[in-house]
């Protein structure tokens, strides 16, 4: 049972905004939201520490939009972040946080785009911004835009964004801020570097701080060195091959690189799917039924990709390239060891990456230290091959096929073993039924020749 005081219903919310709560899947407050919306709602100025991925976006998220009058087209809210990775993310949560009212303009002010298109979408009206210190202050120092009827100041990692020089320009668009307006400082790490401002500029403030839970699940991460860019995926195979996962994903940076170590693992007889965000969501859709049924043992992402995925265990986590943000990294390894699990997380790190690794040990508070490669003996091993492989039938729900009615027919006279069956899954036009790897051919032969429903479908095996 959830606890009824971590229930969003209890806050002074508009009900579209708790309904669409719910569609998102967000039941109860984390407990930095359950701590800080109350004084933020009542309008006071919030000083909130909480770890990375407890929530804090969703909270000062509903703090910006619980103010929002959407008759003005006025800008009413700032978000300033450190990076244009982190402003893009909580755009996007404030759009989705958003989408139940009618009509709420969300504009990003990143550098690196050109300033003329974020001008023009600046003179259609924006009622919440989010961006980075500089173009923010670009874009004021130019007179495109106007914060003098701002409402709510956000400055989420607030300790980063001093950590990356910042101050200055935060400080000057605190200065084209009306004074009463409320502020709101977010943060990871309590950095005492944030005390002088908030005290010249909020109005005694509440603070709230969130200590970390404790936590069952153990994921024990590994930092390995390498030489240079051509020791990377020889690496990458040497430890595949020393932690032998059932499932696991590897992290890549880029779309372009998700194919070729894909590639590249499937030429070296690993069964490797590369997922990422160009895909049409049906080959997305089929990628992960194979990979969730045991048909493809290993995973190759991009973040953007891998988000929303839900996978219940992963063996191992596999950073192909240490991500660029710290936030991200947690992420990254967070999908290992899950509810009480163990797992394993290996990060490659070359000369060029060795600054994220200190910065993830400093945020961390550990010393993170490299260790030596698995041997290169390991290199002889042939890779793990995946339990299952995945048959297609050309019939799904539209042909009312049921799960009962093609387990009966892969079990009937003649067919496989109820328990050599994985799972099925069946949709509109087709269906996808995993089985064990050495029966396959009787299975696909099964059916194919026998009947379903009193019908005969095609079926072939697919492998990506
Ligand atoms: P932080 O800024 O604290 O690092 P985020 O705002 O990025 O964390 O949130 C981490 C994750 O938690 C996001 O994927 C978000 O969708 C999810 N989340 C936030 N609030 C809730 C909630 N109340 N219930 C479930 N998930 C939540
Ligand atoms: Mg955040």
């Amino acid at each position: 049972m959830s606890d009824s005081s971590a229930d969003f219903a209890a806050l002074p919310l508009a009900s579209e905004l708790l309904s669409n709560l719910a569609t998102l899947g967000y039941r109860t407050m984390t407990p930095i939201q359950a701590e800080s919306l109350p004084p933020m709602l009542a309008g006071r100025d919030v000083i909130a520490r909480a770890k990375t991925g407890s929530g804090k976006t969703v909270a000062f998220g509903l703090g910006l939009l619980s103010r929002l009058s959407l008759a003005s087209s006025r800008v009413q809210g700032l978000v300033l972040c450190p990076t244009r990775e982190l402003a893009d993310q909580v755009a996007g949560e404030l759009r989705r946080l958003a989408r139940s009212l009618p009509n709420v303009k969300v504009l990003t002010l990143c550098g690196g785009a050109p300033l003329g298109p974020q001008r023009a979408s600046l003179e259609h009206g924006a009622h919440l911004v989010v961006g980075t210190p500089g173009r923010v202050e670009e874009h004021l120092r130019k007179g495109a835009l106007d914060l003098s009827g701002l409402e709510t100041l956000v400055l989420d990692e607030a300790d980063r964004m001093l950590d990356m020089g910042f101050q200055a320009a935060m400080e000057a668009i605190i200065a084209e801020t009306p004074a009463r307006r409320q502020l709101l400082l977010f943060s990871a790490t309590y950095a005492e570097a944030i005390r002088p401002i908030a005290e010249r500029l909020m109005r005694e403030p509440v603070t709230v701080e969130v200590d970390e839970p404790h936590d069952d699940t153990t994921i024990r991460q590994h930092f390995y060195r390498i030489a240079d860019e051509s020791a990377r995926f020889e690496a990458l195979r040497r430890l595949l091959l020393h932690v032998r996962p059932v499932s696991s994903v590897v992290f890549c940076n880029t779309k372009r690189e998700t194919d070729e170590v894909a590639e590249a693992l499937n030429d070296a007889s690993f069964s490797a799917l590369a997922l990422h965000g160009d895909l049409e969501q049906r080959d997305r859709d089929r990628l992960l039924v194979l990979f969730a049924n045991g048909s493809a043992s290993i995973l190759v992402a991009t973040d953007v990709a891998a988000r929303g995925l839900d996978i219940a265990s992963l063996d191992a986590v596999f950073n192909y390239r240490i991500a660029r943000e710290l936030e991200v990294h947690v992420h990254r390894i967070g999908r290992t060891g899950r509810a009480g699990g163990s797992g394993v997380a290996c990060t490659l790190v070359s000369e060029q990456e060795e600054y994220r690794l200190a910065r993830l040990a400093d945020f961390l508070g550990e010393t993170l230290a490299t260790e030596p490669l698995p041997s290169r003996a390991v290199l002889e091993r042939s890779p793990l091959t995946p339990a299952m492989a995945t048959l297609e039938l050309g019939g799904g729900k539209k042909q009312k096929v049921r799960p009962g009615d093609i387990l009966g027919a892969l079990t009937g006279e003649g067919g496989i073993a109820g328990d050599q069956v994985g799972k099925i899954k069946v949709l509109a036009n087709s269906a996808y039924v995993a089985v064990r790897r050495d029966v396959v051919g009787a299975a696909l032969d099964q059916l194919a020749n026998g009947k379903l429903k009193g019908r005969s479908f095609r079926a072939r095996r697919i492998r990506r």
